[in-house]
């Protein structure tokens, strides 16, 4: 497990983040899209559900706007201004040929280098059991970035097929190849996750600041041993 991990490439100009959930990219990716913002990338996120069914004192019809909004200013402080949302069911998308094209039809408009994606395994760690909309979206992303290239598959997109996905990043991955220095990011990581406030506030009686802080430097400090000591966030990267 001191294994150093690599660097991620640099030589890239837009990046499409595509997760299930608002939430799922401020549990540590945030800070690495802060970094990237910084340099003059341009990152824009793709979120299949408005999360509507992730807080259980807030009937559906309630959360989804609260969530969207939460997501939006989350986006907004590490730099990224392009959220959008598919309006899949939340807690039951299908992995299957619909998600693949609705993904592919966004690869194909946003036309990234570098697509950001969740963990798709069974696991966490091997110790607690993924939900089924991270399995189903990290798995329909792995594909659609292919399928985005192909213009025999799902030809009746509206945008032109899209073949410049070079690489997909896995975020949360237990199997991490590659990582980012977010020293500088790390503050905007924290603040990105508290911005899920109604979220946050409905999950724990803990402030949401510590909260917040504990987990994302927490995460950061630890990936730290496979990365030179400096704080980081890892991903897995696949190649295309
Ligand atoms: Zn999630």
């Amino acid at each position: 497990m001191t294994d150093q991990l690599e660097p991620m490439p640099g030589d890239w100009q837009r990046a499409l983040a595509i997760v299930a959930h608002p939430d799922d990219l401020e549990y540590g990716c945030a800070s690495a899209v802060a970094i990237w913002t910084d340099a003059g990338r341009e990152v824009s996120y793709l979120i299949a559900t408005r999360g509507e069914a992730g807080i259980d004192s807030l009937p559906p019809a309630e959360s989804g706007p609260v969530r969207e909004r939460e997501e939006r200013a989350s986006a907004a402080v590490v730099g990224v201004h392009t959220v959008e949302f598919l309006g899949h069911a939340d807690g039951v998308i299908e992995y299957g040929t619909a998600l693949r094209k609705d993904l592919a039809a966004a690869i194909r408009r946003h036309r990234p280098e570098l697509v950001i994606t969740l963990n798709p395994d069974d696991t966490w760690g091997g110790t607690y059991w993924n939900t089924p909309d991270h399995r189903a979206v990290g798995r329909a992303v792995l594909d659609a970035a292919a399928d985005a290239g192909n213009r025999w598959i799902f030809p009746d997109t509206e945008a032109e097929p899209w073949a410049g996905v070079r690489w997909v990043a896995v975020a949360g991955s237990d199997s991490p190849t590659h990582a980012v220095d977010v020293t500088d990011g790390l503050e905007r990581g924290v603040r990105s996750l508290m911005e899920h406030r109604a979220y946050i506030e409905a999950l724990t009686t803990e402030d949401p600041e510590a909260y917040a802080r504990n987990l994302i430097e927490g995460f950061a400090r630890e990936e730290a041993r496979r990365f030179g000591g400096r704080p980081a966030v890892t991903f897995r990267l696949f190649n295309h």
